[in-house]
């Protein structure tokens, strides 16, 4: 089959792989539909995952048709067309059983921290992920849900991740009504989790990024007030300043670890020596707290070494809050607010690409380039 392969940082090929098989009878083989490049495999791409193996296939947010099922599998058959949550987890450990399906013990014994994810480091399981013709699901009968009949297929493209992360990345939040929220990030997640603020009450919403046609999107799909941070000496300062001087109720990075020193330095006011992987975001989001407000923390940090202002953090009795999102626990709610026509996710979908194209998917998301936001693969 062809299948996306990681070579080295910034080099990223289609190549002929070997079909996934069953290894155990709660596995599915699905062959994908479509699939969709993430914020979280710029950070491979970027090289940030240090533990990442080369000839490893990315891709977390998938769908696809059911082509094999293993001997136990119970709830699909060949044929269904099903969504997959970007998590791999078994449903039934420890902390499963507490509905912390991003962390499952089971999928992926030596981890500390995080469960499984498709298509990720080696850290979190080392399975092949779904930008690719097929992909292998395990624990088919936990993860993976028959798309409902009146969801859109790209609409659940973008409920196995970003769509349902943002709206995590809100709940953590704990947005209580009026609250004024800012989002660091106007990626797809940074976008949902303003657009899901407005739906938990929020009275006010700002985005903040550096690229405009972003910001543009900010305005336009999840209409929140934007900052360009780089017209702004401190976009701290100004947080504070439009907001009587008291800080943000809630924040939520959707930024992560950032690989561009450049723009670190660029956006610090060059004050300070920094690589790639710090955590400038968080920290703005800890300073623009208010004091007893929340930080909701959805960017991904790899295993670099960051300096976090965790003083700061509790001298001001901040609430920080952060997860993998287990993001089939919003699906319920999600699809409501898409049948009651609250939500379009596919909305923010700038490309579709065949997966022969990747190489220039990955590098057109990774520089921004062409206005892209949110690219799918068809393979
Ligand atoms: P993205 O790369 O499309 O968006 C990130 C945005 O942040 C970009 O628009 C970038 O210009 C902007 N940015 C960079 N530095 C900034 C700064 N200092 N302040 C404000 N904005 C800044 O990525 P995405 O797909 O939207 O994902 C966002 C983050 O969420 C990534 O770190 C990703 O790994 C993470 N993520 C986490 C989960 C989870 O479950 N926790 C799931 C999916 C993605
Ligand atoms: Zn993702």
């Amino acid at each position: 089959m062809r299948a996306m392969v990681y070579r080295g940082p910034y080099r990223v090929r289609v190549e002929e792989k070997d079909m996934p098989k069953i290894e155990h009878p709660n596995d599915a083989i699905v062959r994908v539909t479509r699939a969709a490049i993430c914020g979280s495999d710029l950070h491979l791409y970027h090289g940030i995952m240090t533990d990442l193996r080369v000839g490893h296939t990315f891709g977390h947010e998938f769908i696809g048709i059911v082509e094999q099922v293993g001997s136990s599998v119970q709830n699909l058959k060949r044929g269904d067309k099903v969504m997959v949550p970007f998590n791999i987890y078994c449903g039934s450990c420890f902390f499963c059983a507490r509905g912390l399906w991003s962390n499952c013990s089971n999928v992926n014994p030596n981890a500390t921290a995080v469960g499984a994810i498709y298509g990720y480091s080696h850290t979190t399981g080392g399975y092949d992920g779904g930008q690719a013709e097929y992909v292998r699901v395990p624990f088919a009968d936990v993860g993976p849900m028959i798309i409902p009949d009146d969801i859109e297929d790209e609409d659940a493209l973008m409920l196995t991740d970003a769509c349902s992360t943002g709206y995590f990345g809100a709940q953590l939040a704990d947005i209580e009504q009026g609250d004024t929220v800012v989002v660091f990030g106007a990626g797809p997640v940074g976008l949902f989790a303003a657009q899901s603020s407005w739906l938990m009450g929020a009275g006010r919403v700002i985005v903040v990024d550096h690229i405009d046609y972003r910001l543009d999107k900010a305005r336009t799909f999840a209409h929140a007030e934007t900052y360009n941070f780089v017209e702004y000496d401190d976009i701290v300062v100004e947080m504070k300043k439009t907001t009587d001087n008291v800080g943000a109720d809630r924040v939520i990075d959707a930024v992560g670890a950032e690989a561009d020193g450049s723009l670190l330095q660029h956006a610090t006011g060059a004050k300070l020596k920094l690589q790639g992987g710090s955590p400038i975001a968080l920290n703005w989001a800890i300073d623009s707290a208010r004091k007893g407000g929340t930080v909701s923390v959805m960017g991904v940090y790899g295993p670099v070494p960051s300096a976090i202002k965790f003083g700061d953090a509790v001298n001001k009795g901040l609430t920080l809050r952060m997860n993998q999102a287990p993001v089939k626990r919003q699906w319920p709610r999600l699809f409501e607010h898409i049948r009651n026509g609250y939500l379009k996710p596919s909305d923010i979908i700038t490309h579709r690409i065949p997966l022969d194209e990747i190489a220039e998917g990955y590098h057109m998301f990774s520089s921004k380039l062409d206005n892209c936001i949110k690219t799918v693969v068809i393979p």
